[in-house]
C-alpha cells in the first residue's frame, strides 16, 4: 500500500476499498499499480517489481505485507535486528535493518521525485497549505501568476481529509461577522487582541500570543509573547518597523478593554504617534469578532497540522508562525477572494516556501574532515523568516535547528498508535471553571508567567527541546493504547516483530541521546533503548495482570 499514485506504473483505478488500520481508522485504497524498488543488499542493491500496489491517497507511509510477500512465494527471517528476504529459490533478495523499532528501506526514487516536481494533487496541496478548503486552494491556484506550485489537473479528486474530520470533530466554529466597510488602505485601521496564557509554553517559554489583523488588507501578524506586559513593548517594535520599512502609522488601533493595552505608557505612546485607540464597546464585544474568528481558524489550523504531522503539541509556537504565513498567502472571502499578501504588496504570492508542516526532510550535516557528507533525517516545521533558511525539528538529536541545505522526502515514518492519542491543549488557562466558555474569545485574568525562568539557547542555531510540562505535572491523561492491550492479550507479538515500515530513515548511529522519555508506544519504538522499553511494558502488564 502507498499514498503516491505518480509512484506506480501500469496504473488502474479500482472501486474504492475500505482498510482498516491498527489504530481502527478506516481509509481508502482507490487504484493499483506496479512499483519498482531497490532492497539494499551489501554493497549493492536489488531491483525488484511490486506487483498490484495498492494506492491508499489517505496513507502516510508505504508499507509491504508480510502476508503478501510470503503470498507471492517469497520468504522474510527475522533475526539479529535485520528482516532477510528471499526468493522462492532462497536466494537473498535483501536486508532490511531495525532502525529504532521498525525494519526500514530507503525510497530513494520518492525523494528524487519529490524535488523536482511543480505538479500537486488537489488533496497534496491542501496538505501542504495547512488543510485549507479546496474551494480556496483551486481558487488560489487557477491564477497563472501564482507562483511555487500547480494542481495536476488528473489529480482534482476532493478527497475526504481524515485530519480535518477529526480537527472539526474537537473545534466548534464561531460565527463570523463583518458589519462595517472595510478600511481603504493599510494601516488605516488594525485590530489587535491578546490570546492566552497557553496551558503549554512554546519553546522559547512564550504563554500569550498578540494578533494584530489589518482591516483593509486582512494581512494577520502574531506576537508570540511570555506574559500580557510584553503587549506594550511588542506593539511599539511592530510600529516601528513599520514606520522604517514602509513608513506606515497605524492610524486607528481597535481592541477590546484588557489591562494591557490601557495603560499610561500604552495610551501616551499612541497620543504621541497620532493613532486613535478605538475601544471595543462592554456590550458589543462582537465588533471584535474579525480578531476572534481569525484565532479560531488559527487553532483550527494549528490543532490540524499538529496532528497531522504527528509532532508534539509544545511546537505550536513554529505551527503557529506556518499557519499566519498560510493565511497571509491564501485567499479570504472577506477581501473578494484575494490574499492578504497582493492586497498588501500588490503582488501574488509565491507559494514555493510552503511545504507540509511535518514533512521528512534530509538536511546536510558534514563531518570533521567536512568531505563526508552526512544527512540526516528531520521533521520541516517553517520557515526562519530572517534567513529563509528552514526550522528542522530532529527527533533523533532532541533540537531545533535552522537548516539551508535540505531535501524533502516523500517518505514519511508511519505514525504509529497511539501518537494520535497525545492531548492537546491549546485552550487558555482560566479560573474560570466554566467548560463552556469560548477558549476563542476569553482573556482570562489569571497571573502572569514572569517568574518562569526562560533557557537562552547558547547557540542562536540550535534550541534545545524541552520537556512537556503536563508530563512533568503529572497532568497528562492517557490511556492504554490498542498496541498496549493486544501486547497484554499476547496477540500482538507477531505483529509487532513483522512489521515492515517503508519509510525513510537513516539511522543515527552516533552517541546522541535520546534526552527525554518516549510518550508513546511509537516514540519508545523509535528510540535506541526500545528492547529496555519493550521489557519495562511487558513487565508493567504483568504487573497489572497479576
Ligand atoms: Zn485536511
Amino acid at each position: 500500500m502507498m499514498p503516491h499514485h505518480h509512484l506506480l506504473t501500469n496504473y488502474r483505478e479500482i472501486s474504492p476499498q475500505q482498510i482498516r488500520a491498527a489504530n481502527s481508522d478506516f481509509f481508502n485504497g482507490i487504484g493499483v499499480g506496479d512499483m519498482s524498488i531497490e532492497l539494499p543488499l551489501n554493497s549493492c542493491n536489488t531491483q525488484i517489481t511490486l506487483k498490484n500496489v495498492l494506492h491508499c491517497p489517505n496513507l502516510h507511509t508505504t508499507l509491504l505485507s508480510v502476508a503478501k510477500i510470503d503470498n507471492a512465494g517469497y520468504a522474510c527471517r527475522f533475526s539479529n535486528g535485520k528482516c532477510r528476504i528471499y526468493d522462492n529459490r532462497d536466494k537473498l533478495l535483501g536486508i532490511a535493518p531495525c532502525i529504532n523499532g521498525l525494519y526500514q528501506l530507503v525510497n530513494k526514487i520518492n525523494t528524487a521525485y519529490s524535488s523536482s516536481t511543480p505538479l500537486l494533487s488537489l488533496y497534496d496541496a491542501h496538505i501542504r497549505l495547512g488543510h485549507v478548503n479546496y474551494i480556496y486552494i483551486k481558487h488560489l491556484l487557477k491564477d497563472p501568476d501564482v507562483q511555487g506550485f500547480k494542481l495536476d489537473p488528473s489529480k482534482m479528486e476532493e478527497i475526504q481529509c481524515e485530519t480535518c474530520l477529526k480537527a472539526k470533530l474537537s473545534c466548534q466554529p464561531i460565527a463570523h461577522s463583518h458589519s462595517s466597510p472595510l478600511a481603504t488602505n493599510f494601516g488605516d485601521l488594525v485590530h489587535m487582541d491578546l490570546w492566552g496564557p497557553a496551558k503549554t509554553h512554546t519553546v522559547n517559554h512564550n504563554y500569550y500570543m498578540l494578533s494584530l489583523l489589518d482591516d483593509a488588507t486582512y494581512w494577520l501578524e502574531e506576537i508570540l509573547l511570555k506574559s500580557k506586559d510584553q503587549a506594550y513593548h511588542a506593539y511599539r517594535q511592530h510600529q516601528a518597523a513599520l514606520k522604517t520599512m514602509e513608513g506606515t502609522i497605524i492610524k486607528t488601533l481597535h481592541s477590546d478593554h484588557g489591562g494591557e493595552f490601557l495603560g499610561t505608557e500604552f495610551t501616551n505612546y499612541l497620543k504621541e504617534l497620532g493613532t486613535h485607540h478605538k475601544l471595543t464597546t462592554h456590550d458589543t464585544p462582537q465588533h471584535n469578532g474579525q480578531v476572534e474568528h481569525t484565532h479560531h481558524t488559527l487553532f483550527d489550523g494549528i490543532h490540524t497540522v499538529l496532528n497531522g504531522s504527528g509532532l508534539p503539541q509544545w511546537l505550536w509556537g513554529y505551527a503557529l508562525e506556518y499557519m499566519v504565513y498560510v493565511w497571509n498567502c491564501t485567499p479570504k472571502k472577506a477581501i473578494g477572494m484575494k490574499t492578504p499578501f497582493e492586497m498588501r504588496y500588490k503582488s501574488k504570492p509565491n507559494l514555493s516556501n510552503i511545504h507540509r508542516f511535518g514533512a521528512l526532510v534530509y538536511y546536510a550535516k558534514r563531518k570533521d574532515n567536512k568531505l563526508v557528507p552526512c544527512g540526516r533525517p528531520g521533521f520541516w516545521i517553517g520557515l526562519e523568516p530572517e534567513s529563509n533558511g528552514h526550522y528542522i525539528y530532529s527527533t533523533n538529536s532532541c533540537t531545533i535547528t535552522v537548516e539551508c541545505d535540505i531535501v524533502f522526502s516523500t517518505c514519511e515514518f508511519s505514525r504509529l498508535e497511539g501518537e494520535s492519542e497525545m492531548t492537546w491543549d491549546m485552550e487558555p488557562v482560566s479560573i474560570d471553571t466554566d467548560n463552556t466558555k469560548s477558549p476563542y474569545n476569553a482573556t482570562p485574568e489569571n497571573s502572569d508567567h514572569d517568574d518562569i525562568d526562560t533557557p537562552i539557547p547558547s547557540d542562536n542555531n540550535v534550541i534545545s527541546e524541552p520537556l512537556d510540562p503536563l508530563i512533568m505535572s503529572g497532568k497528562r491523561i492517557r490511556k492504554p493504547t490498542q498496541k498496549l492491550r493486544d501486547i497484554a492479550n499476547n496477540i500482538a507479538t507477531a505483529n509487532l516483530a513483522h512489521e515492515i515500515a517503508y519509510s525513510a530513515t537513516i539511522s543515527e548511529t552516533t552517541s546522541e541521546s535520546i534526552a527525554f522519555d518516549p510518550r508513546t508506544v511509537a516514540e519508545a519504538m523509535r528510540s535506541l533503548d526500545w528492547p529496555k522499553w519493550e521489557e519495562a511494558m511487558y513487565d508493567e502488564l504483568k504487573c497489572l495482570k497479576s
